[in-house]
């Protein structure tokens, strides 16, 4: 059968602005879109630029959009493509600066990724002056056992955060990421869960919590779940990003406005069942935040949405102080 691929095309050599470039290709049984790309190069157009390595969805180079997400070329086949789409349209990912054609400029992606510190504190790490930085003696080396019961490996089910290739998929999808440039993103906050939940990690002061919870990083999250859906190995970054939201406030790591704001629903809820909106935007963001958000009250006042001054309670506020109750959180 033949087919057509249609893929974005720019080399700021040479190019003014990007274009798309089409190829009839032959397939055959199994063939990948990472198949095709290669073909084309090597057949076709010598100069089409692109990222591959293992051909196995275990290095994570060939990540780009194809057919509108981004996904592993190497793992994606052809023909259930063309089934869906009618034709293979591949564009770099998005949320990164393009270099040249598929090619995307990953140093941003790699620098927030050391930003979490990706590596086991030692003791030297967090201010004891002991020389044992990374080397691991054999009393602290992980058991099998620990390992398979580890929080940070069990998320989905799926071994979880210890398998991210650095593929950079959920960071293309991320709707934070598209919103603004300088949030953490799903990958690196991933990997800050795991390390916090590592039980060889000598970081006992919460140093790691509080460097995630800094603007920018863990309270960005907007939730919006593509990670999950797109991680091609199985990963729910997102899940990462709630379990750091519940230790930073288990352990009352709560500076940053977006604890603050979850204390305060969960504590206008626990005593009226209600949102108390006004509370809520004060305990967030002060009166600065409050002055900040009247625009928007303003707007939504105009709409009819104004919020009462003082909350009734709800009819059911029993069943909500028993779940309360049951889930630990009257004090929180
Ligand atoms: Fe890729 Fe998944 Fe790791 Fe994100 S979490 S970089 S999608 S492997």
């Amino acid at each position: 059968m033949e087919f057509k691929v249609e893929v974005y095309r720019f080399n700021p050599e040479f190019d003014d602005k990007p274009y798309y470039k089409d190829y009839v290709l032959e397939d055959f049984p199994g063939m990948t879109v990472l198949n095709a790309l290669i073909n084309i190069k090597s057949e076709i157009d010598g100069t089409l630029s692109f990222r591959r390595s293992c051909r196995s969805a275990i290095c994570g180079s060939c990540a780009m959009k194809i057919n509108g997400i981004s996904k592993l070329a190497c793992k994606t086949q052809v023909n259930p493509e063309i089934e869906k789409f009618g034709i293979i349209k591949i564009d770099p990912l998005s949320n990164m600066p393009i270099i040249r054609d598929l090619v995307v400029e990953q140093e941003g992606f790699f620098d927030k990724i050391k930003e979490i510190q990706p590596y086991l504190m030692g003791k030297s790490d967090v201010g004891e002056h002991v020389d044992d930085f990374h080397a691991l003696k054999e009393g602290e080396k992980i058991t099998q056992p620990v390992f398979y019961k580890s929080e940070f490996r069990n998320l989905t089910g799926n071994n979880d955060t210890p398998n991210c290739i650095l593929c950079e998929c959920c960071y293309s999808e991320c709707g934070g990421v598209a919103g603004n440039k300088d949030y953490l993103g799903p990958a690196a906050l991933a990997k800050l869960y795991r390390y916090s939940e590592d039980p060889r990690d000598n970081d006992k002061n919460g140093s790691r919590l509080v460097n995630g919870s800094k603007p920018n990083r863990m309270w960005d999250c907007v939730h919006c779940q593509a990670c999950e859906e797109f991680c091609p190995k199985g990963i729910s970054p997102v899940k990462s990003i709630v379990k750091l939201h519940e230790k930073a406030i288990k352990n009352s790591i709560n500076f940053s406005n977006g604890a603050k704001h979850i204390i305060s629903i969960a504590k206008s809820i626990g005593e009226t069942g209600g949102l108390d909106e006004i509370k809520v935007a004060l305990d967030t963001g002060g009166i600065t935040g409050l002055i900040n958000d009247l625009p928007m009250a303003f707007g939504a006042g105009l709409k009819g949405k104004i919020p009462p001054i003082r909350l009734k309670l709800i009819k059911d506020m029993e069943d909500i102080r028993l779940a309360y109750k049951i889930l630990d959180l009257e004090e929180k």
